[in-house]
């Protein structure tokens, strides 16, 4: 697990921050949901047979002896809350949440043990419009962080239930006779969840899967019914897409949509969204038959993504520059007598007020012009504040531009303010 230092955590805050306006503007309600759920939760609403469930799952005791488990991932905790309280009763809903996850798996760039996830999902919506709707969400979320040229669009349907059930049949009756050249793991597979195969990373497995039957010529009707209308509305809304025949969820209440963001920017590691349709869960743990779609965008990859699009900082539209990553601070206010100590810091809370996007650092500590001004410099600003007695007199403040070639100016803080807003960051 790792620790996301202020340089990286700086970046962070902006990505996640700017994904979650995406979600409130489509008017997603945001939820708070625990880390620890009970185990049956997630062998249950994740599947016995997944790499979650069968070897990721950090378990733990509680002291009365309940088996507890730090959620793999949001979707099961979520439709335990919304059941729980009664939400999904005749009624419709769209959620969302963010926070971290937790899976043992092998670590490396893109892939952690503690990760962090924003899930949305919506409840009660049978047709494709809603599949589209949580497209839309990923394709605004890439809009908004700027990396839209770097991610597309994989679509799938798996159909209904019965049309699996006899793809399933089908892949095992191919699948079988070449038992022993998969994987282990797929061999296991092959009796308690066959269709999982289809994702083995295992290259040779990947090679034998090439003849195998595939799953769209086995989509009901119906379920192709809805593929169509969602492929059309994409099309017409203008969300190109790339259909992908092997893209699967290998669980049994999984249903028609299926879809991933991916990249290739960023390895091996290159999805950065997963979601689709997945209208057996809400029934499996309990509740009515509702139908539901979702998904899960992996932020820490697409903090990455982000950082590789933009290394430096960029403008993104009027008003609106991308913080510089590599400040802690825009503005630092130097207190040039210890006796101006009081005027420093109600000028910095009037910046604050007037440049409520600019981050001001009142120097503390004390010390000579000549150190704070060190200390502007290392903390990255790009400008530097000067305060002294004849200017405060007079209403004025100086600002010294610390990474321009521009003589020292003296203004009023109404002046300055409008200085600093015209100004692109450093
Ligand atoms: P993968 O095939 O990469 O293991 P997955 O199918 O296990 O992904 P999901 O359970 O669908 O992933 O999770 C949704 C998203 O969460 C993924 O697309 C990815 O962006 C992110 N994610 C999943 N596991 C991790 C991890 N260990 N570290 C970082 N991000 C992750
Ligand atoms: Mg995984």
């Amino acid at each position: 697990m790792r620790d996301v230092l202020p340089e990286e955590a700086r970046r962070w805050r902006y990505v996640e921050t700017r994904l979650l306006q995406v979600l409130l503007s489509h008017a997603y309600e945001e939820v708070h949901l625990p880390l620890l759920e009970a185990t049956e939760l997630f062998s249950r609403g994740v599947g016995e047979a997944t790499d979650i469930v069968e070897r990721e799952m950090y378990n733990l005791a509680d002291r009365d002896g309940e088996g507890l488990t730090l959620r793999p991932e949001g979707t099961a905790g979520c439709v335990r809350a919304l059941l729980q309280h009664g939400l999904l009763f005749n009624q419709t809903q769209r959620v969302f949440y963010s926070g971290p996850m937790f899976r043992y798996e092998r670590p490396q760039r893109g892939r952690y043990r503690q990760f962090y996830q924003i899930g949305a999902e919506a409840f009660g919506f049978r047709g494709p419009d809603v599949d589209v709707e949580l497209i839309l969400l990923g394709r605004d979320f890439w809009r908004a962080l700027g990396v839209e040229e770097q991610v597309e669009l994989e679509i799938n349907t798996l159909g209904s239930g019965t049309a699996r059930g006899i793809y399933r049949d089908a892949l095992i009756a191919y699948l079988t006779p070449l038992k022993n050249e998969l994987d282990e793991a797929s061999q296991r597979r092959l009796v308690k969840n066959p269709m999982r195969i289809l994702d083995s990373k295992d290259p040779a497995t990947q090679v034998l899967l090439r003849d195998a039957p595939k799953l769209p010529d086995f989509v009901d009707p119906e379920g192709k019914a809805h593929y169509d209308d969602l492929k059309e509305w994409l099309t017409e809304i203008g969300v190109p897409y790339r259909e992908n025949p092997g893209l699967v969820r290998g669980l049994d209440y999984y249903t028609d949509t299926v879809f991933e963001w991916t990249t290739r920017s960023l390895g091996a590691q290159g999805t950065v969204c997963a979601g689709g349709r997945y209208d057996g869960l809400v029934e499996r743990l309990g509740g009515r038959p509702t139908p539901a779609a979702g998904f899960a965008l992996g932020l820490d990859r697409v903090v990455l993504l982000h950082q590789e699009v933009h290394e430096t900082p960029q403008r993104q539209g009027k008003n609106q520059p991308e913080p510089n990553f590599a400040a802690s601070a825009d503005v630092y206010v130097c207190v040039l007598k210890e006796a101006l100590a009081g005027d420093a810091m109600r000028v910095a809370e009037q910046l604050r007020i007037g440049l409520p996007g600019l981050r001001i650092r009142s120097h503390a500590g004390g010390g000579k012009l000549k150190s704070q001004l060190k200390r502007a410099d290392l903390s990255g600003a790009a400008w530097a504040i000067l305060i002294s007695e004849e200017e405060m007199q007079e209403g004025r403040i100086s600002v010294k531009f610390l990474r321009e070639e521009r003589a020292q100016q003296s203004l009023s803080p109404e002046a300055l303010i409008e200085l600093l807003q015209k100004q692109p960051e450093s």
